[in-house]
C-alpha cells in the first residue's frame, strides 16, 4: 500500500512489526525480502517517487578536502530508489582478500568471509538482475611470473524504484510511506533498544513509527548521521559508545594514471578491451601474491576509452594504418591536449587507449570521518560534516600497481603503459562516489558499530543496511554486496523478530 505521509493526521502513530528507514537499493532489497513472510513491514522515504530540490537540499552539508565539493549532495539521490536512480550499474562481489586480515594495512579483516556471503550474492543477483554467474579472478596469461590479474564486472544500472514500486506498492504486508522524514532514533529509557521513530512529512506535520524492530537504509553517510544526531538518551548518539559512528568514511578514489597505453593489434589488453561491451566490462588488478610482496592494497586497473579515441582504435583494428592515429593526435594538439604515443618507432600499428584509470580501494582510517556540523537542516537536525582522509598507502598503491602493469606489459609484449608525467598522485584523485565504512562491522563494539549480523551493538532491535557497514571498500563498487548484506540482514531480522516485543 502506498501512503502518502502529507496526508497523515499530525501525531499519528503507525505500529508495524518492522520499519525500514530509506527507500534505495539496500532499503528496497530488505522490504521485498520480507513481503508474503507474515510481518508487517512500514518502508519510509524521505523523498517522492521523483526528484524534487527541497529534498535534495537534506543531502548539503560540509565536506573536507574542498577538492571534491560539492560531494554531498552530487554523489546521492534522496527521493524512492535512492542513488540507484543515477548509477551506473557495475556489480562484483568483493574479493576473498578483501575480507582477510591482511598484517599490512591496518584495521583490514571482516568478521565475515566471502563465503559467508556466497549464497546471498546468488539472491542479490537476482534482486540487482545481473546474472549470477560472476566469474573468478584469473591471471592474464598462463604465465607463473605474471603479476596481473583480470576479471569481469556486470553492467546492469536497474532503477530499483522504477523496477520495485509496483510490487512493494501491491504488497499487503507492506506499507510504503513517501515524504515520510524519519527525524531520530527514540530509544527506550534503558537505552538497550529503540521505542519509536520521530518522522515529519513535508510540511510541520509529525507522526511516529513504533516497530518491534527497525533498519537504517538511508545510505552510507546518511546511517551515521542518524545515530549520531539520535542523542537524547544517550549523549554521544545512538551506539556511539566507544565513539566509532562516523569513523573509517572510504571512497574508491578513481586516479587516471596512465596518460597513454599502446599495444599491437592483438594481446591480452587488446582482446580483452575489444571484448567489452555494454553489459560486461573487464579489468586487472595486482595478484594477491604481489599485493603482499609489495605491501599494497587492492585495486582495479581499467581502460576508459573516449569515443574520439575509440573511433581511431577501430580504424586500427580494420586498416591497420597509422594514418587515423596521425589525425588524432593533430586534433588533440590543437585543441591543447598533449598526448603521447609511446613504443611507436618501427611497430606495426598499434592500438592505443587515452587514458588508463585506477580505481583504487581506500584503506580503513579512523581520522576520515562523518561527524555533525553546527548548520542545521529546514528539520533542525545538524547537517553533515564529511573529512574524507587519504593516507600514504593509498597514493603508493596506485602507483606501485601501475609500475607493476608497465612492467609486466614491456616484458611479456602486451604494450606499453606510462605513468602520467608530472602526476601528483595526491591533488589528481576524483571520487567513485561509493560511501562506505562509517557504521562498520566488527565484533568488538570498541571497534566498530555493527555485528556480525549487521546488528548496532547494545541496541538489540536496530539493524544497519548499506555500505555504512563495510570494513574495508576493495575496489569492487559497492550496491551488489551491500544487497548482499541486506538480503542476509532480512534473513537474520526474520529468525530474530518472533523474540523481540
Ligand atoms: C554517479 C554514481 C554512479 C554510481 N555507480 C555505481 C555502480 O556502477 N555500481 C555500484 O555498485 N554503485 C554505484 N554507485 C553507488 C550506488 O548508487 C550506491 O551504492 C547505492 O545507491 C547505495 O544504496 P543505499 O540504499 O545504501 O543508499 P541510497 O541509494 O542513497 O538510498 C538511501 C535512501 O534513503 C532515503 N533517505 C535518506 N535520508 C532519509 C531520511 N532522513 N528519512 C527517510 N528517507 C531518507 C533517500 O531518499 C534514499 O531513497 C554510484 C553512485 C553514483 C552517485
Amino acid at each position: 500500500m502506498l501512503i502518502d505521509a502529507n496526508q497523515l493526521d499530525d501525531g499519528a502513530v503507525i505500529e508495524k512489526d518492522l520499519c525500514i528507514l530509506g527507500a534505495g537499493a539496500a532499503g528496497i532489497a530488505l522490504a521485498l525480502e520480507f513481503s508474503g513472510h507474515g510481518f508487517s513491514v512500514a518502508l519510509l522515504e524521505g523523498g517522492g517517487f521523483e526528484r524534487d530540490a527541497e529534498s535534495q537540499a537534506l543531502y548539503e552539508g560540509v565536506c573536507e578536502p574542498p577538492l571534491i565539493d560539492p560531494y554531498l549532495p552530487a554523489s546521492r539521490l534522496r527521493y524512492f530508489g535512492g542513488t540507484t536512480n543515477h548509477w551506473l550499474g557495475y556489480c562484483r562481489p568483493f574479493d576473498d582478500i578483501d575480507f582477510e586480515q591482511r598484517e599490512w594495512v591496518p584495521h583490514s579483516g571482516w568478521p565475515i568471509t566471502r563465503a559467508t556471503l556466497e549464497p546471498f550474492y546468488r539472491r542479490a543477483a537476482a534482486v540487482c538482475k545481473v546474472a549470477p554467474d560472476f566469474a573468478g579472478i584469473e591471471p592474464l596469461i598462463a604465465e607463473p611470473a605474471n603479476r596481473i590479474w583480470t576479471f569481469p564486472f556486470h553492467i546492469a544500472p536497474l532503477r530499483f524504484g522504477y523496477a520495485y514500486r509496483g510490487v512493494l506498492v501491491d504488497a499487503t504486508d507492506i506499507e510504503v510511506f513517501l515524504h515520510a522524514n524519519a527525524l531520530r532514533l527514540a530509544l527506550r529509557p534503558n537505552g538497550d533498544s529503540v521505542d519509536h521513530v520521530e518522522v515529519a512529512a513535508s510540511g510541520d506535520r509529525r507522526f511516529q513509527v513504533r516497530a518491534k524492530a527497525f533498519v537504517l537504509a538511508l545510505g552510507g553517510i546518511e546511517n551515521a548521521r542518524m545515530l549520531l544526531v539520535s542523542d537524547d538518551v544517550q549523549s554521544q548518539g545512538v551506539g556511539n559508545q566507544h565513539d566509532q559512528v562516523g569513523r573509517y568514511f572510504m571512497d574508491h578514489p578513481i586516479f587516471p594514471v596512465a596518460q597513454i597505453c599502446t599495444s599491437h593489434t592483438s594481446g591480452p589488453f587488446t582482446d580483452l578491451s575489444v571484448r567489452n561491451t555494454d553489459t560486461w566490462a573487464r579489468s586487472f588488478r595486482l595478484a594477491d601474491g604481489e599485493q603482499e610482496r609489495s605491501r599494497i592494497l587492492n585495486g582495479c586497473l581499467s581502460f576508459n576509452l573516449i569515443p574520439q579515441v575509440e573511433d581511431v582504435r577501430q580504424q586500427l583494428l580494420t586498416k591497420k594504418s597509422w594514418d587515423t592515429v596521425e589525425a588524432y593526435l593533430a586534433a588533440e594538439e590543437q585543441a591543447g591536449r598533449e598526448v603521447t604515443v609511446i613504443g611507436r618507432e618501427g611497430e606495426d600499428p598499434a592500438l592505443f587507449f587515452s587514458r588508463f584509470d585506477v580505481r583504487a580501494e581506500h584503506a580503513p582510517n579512523p581520522d576520515s570521518r562523518v561527524t555533525l556540523d553546527h548548520e542545521v537542516d529546514r528539520f533542525g537536525l545538524r547537517r553533515v560534516r564529511l573529512d574524507w582522509r587519504m593516507q600514504a598507502i593509498d597514493f603508493e598503491s596506485v602507483r606501485r600497481a601501475v609500475e607493476v602493469l608497465a612492467e609486466d606489459a614491456g616484458r611479456f609484449g602486451w604494450g606499453r603503459v606510462r605513468l602520467a608525467p608530472d602526476i601528483d598522485l595526491e591533488r589528481s584523485y576524483s571520487p567513485g562516489f561509493h560511501h562506505m565504512g562509517a557504521t562498520r562491522m566488527q565484533e568488538d563494539p570498541k571497534h566498530g558499530v555493527v555485528d556480525r549480523n549487521c546488528m548496532v551493538h547494545g541496541v538489540k532491535n536496530l539493524g544497519i543496511a548499506g555500505s555504512s557497514v563495510f570494513c574495508t571498500s576493495g575496489y569492487a563498487n559497492p550496491t551488489f554486496s551491500l544487497v548482499a548484506l541486506a538480503v542476509r540482514l532480512a534473513d537474520h531480522l526474520q529468525k530474530r523478530l518472533g523474540g523481540l516485543a
